[in-house]
């Protein structure tokens, strides 16, 4: 029996022992998320010891919670093909709840429309989703404490004026402000520049219209429920409307590098081209003896050296130029309202950076750069990529490892 106890519960530490969290293996990240889910827990029981729950009403709560998991099975079809958005809109019941409901009544609407939307819609990383949770249970109680500091009671008792509508926005402010820090956060401590990204260009807008949403949704329940079903209605065209940009966006990049696939590149560029007024210059790039990279050490070693040298050229040029990925492992860049010398010293300063990049403990590649000018050097924009191809071509033949302007 006692053997019996003593497997059942290693298996369990086994078990444990293999979930995603510890596979991070980012210590900092581990720490981070589990002193996020303490405090969650921590300050609801501080809240519930500091304000006992009295007896309630408890038709809100289950409205809520029904609209929560009503919601999750109607936009199912929309989350299934979305790369994560849910969370954000999620914000429409846990505000409602904080302006309505007790804060530990509101942790179990977080609690509800953060898992039925885990459950139906990505059924893997829990860690995060526990992590998400509890940040945004967080997020209610910072709000909800602001409510209580100046004095406002919940949406059934309060009046209906200018000062209450400045507290309430301020509690949706003070709820998103502290969601988006300790999320950004957790992609900042995951460390992939990729997240990175994602967490400084994250759909704020969004967010806010869901946390409006919040506010309209906390008094409709309190005056007129029915009408929730229009603001559902609302919310499944906003999470629509973010599929599309997010599919837009997707439709544009090269799924490896994250920089503009080649059409798309193309299109922007010649667009560019026809508006410029002043000169416009053009860097093509070739990552020097590539090959040898994914001999030696593989191709999924090469393909994260592609999106160390994608990021590099994304942080070296301005958010206007063009950066795209022409093929294997050429890039085009386009310079609007660039003179020749500066884009070759632009060209200088990415080949000196790009042959610092390094993945995995493997030696860094070099570059080769072709640079030329619209209209110096072409008048359409095939005619300066055959220019810039030709001066990089010079650039490889010459030795390789240097920046040459069309013509050579
Ligand atoms: P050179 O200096 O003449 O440009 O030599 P190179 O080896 O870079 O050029 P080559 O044209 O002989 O080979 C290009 C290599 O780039 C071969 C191919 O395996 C690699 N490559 C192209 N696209 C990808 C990709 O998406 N991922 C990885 N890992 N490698 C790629
Ligand atoms: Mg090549
Ligand atoms: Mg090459």
């Amino acid at each position: 029996m006692a053997a019996d106890g003593l497997q059942m519960t290693s298996s369990r530490l086994l078990l444990a022992r293999s979930w995603a969290i510890w596979q991070t293996a980012k210590p900092v990240l581990v720490g981070y998320v589990l002193a996020v889910d303490l405090l969650a827990v921590l300050g609801v029981t501080a809240t519930l010891v500091l304000r006992p729950i009295g007896p309630v009403d408890p038709v809100p709560l289950i409205l809520l919670v029904a609209c929560a998991i009503l919601y999750t099975e109607l936009s199912l079809p929309i989350a299934k093909l979305q790369d994560g958005c849910q969370g954000s809109l999620n914000s429409v019941w846990i505000v409602a709840a904080v302006l309505l409901l007790h804060p530990a009544l509101a942790a179990v609407v977080v609690l509800v429309a953060c898992f039925t939307t885990w459950l139906r819609a990505r059924p893997k990383g829990l860690y995060r989703k526990a992590f998400a949770t509890s940040a945004t249970i967080l997020s209610g109680l910072a709000a909800a404490s602001f409510l209580h500091l100046v004095n406002v009671r919940p949406v059934v008792e309060m009046p209906k004026n200018t000062a209450t509508f400045a507290a309430l926005i301020g509690a949706a402010v003070i709820f998103l402000a502290v969601n988006t820090i300790l999320s950004a956060t957790f992609r900042l401590l995951s460390g992939s520049n990729r997240k990175i990204r994602q967490a400084l260009t994250q759909d704020y807008a969004l967010e806010a219209a869901a946390a409006a949403l919040g506010i309209l949704l906390s008094w409709a329940l309190v005056d007129w429920p029915i009408t929730v079903l229009l603001i559902m209605g609302i919310m499944l065209v906003l999470h629509r409307s973010a599929l599309i940009r997010q599919l837009r966006d997707q439709a544009r990049a090269d799924p490896k590098t994250g920089l503009l696939n080649s059409a798309t590149w193309f299109k922007d560029a010649a667009a560019q081209l026809d508006r410029s007024k002043r000169s416009t210059a053009l860097l093509m790039l070739d990552l020097d003896h590539f090959k040898t990279i994914n001999d030696r050490h593989g191709h999924l070693v090469g393909d994260k050296h592609l999106r160390g040298v994608a990021d590099v050229l994304r942080s070296e040029v301005r958010s206007t130029d063009l950066v795209g990925r022409f093929g294997g492992e050429e890039f085009v860049i386009l310079l609007p309202q660039t003179a020749q010398q500066d884009a070759m010293a632009i060209a200088e300063r990415i080949r000196r950076r790009v042959a610092t990049v390094t993945v995995e403990g493997v030696d860094a590649v070099t570059v080769s750069v072709g640079v030329a000018a619209h209209p110096d050097h072409g008048e359409t924009l095939e005619e300066v990529v055959s220019a810039a191809d030709n001066a990089l071509l010079a650039a490889k033949t010459a030795g390789r490892n240097r920046t040459l302007l069309f013509p050579c």
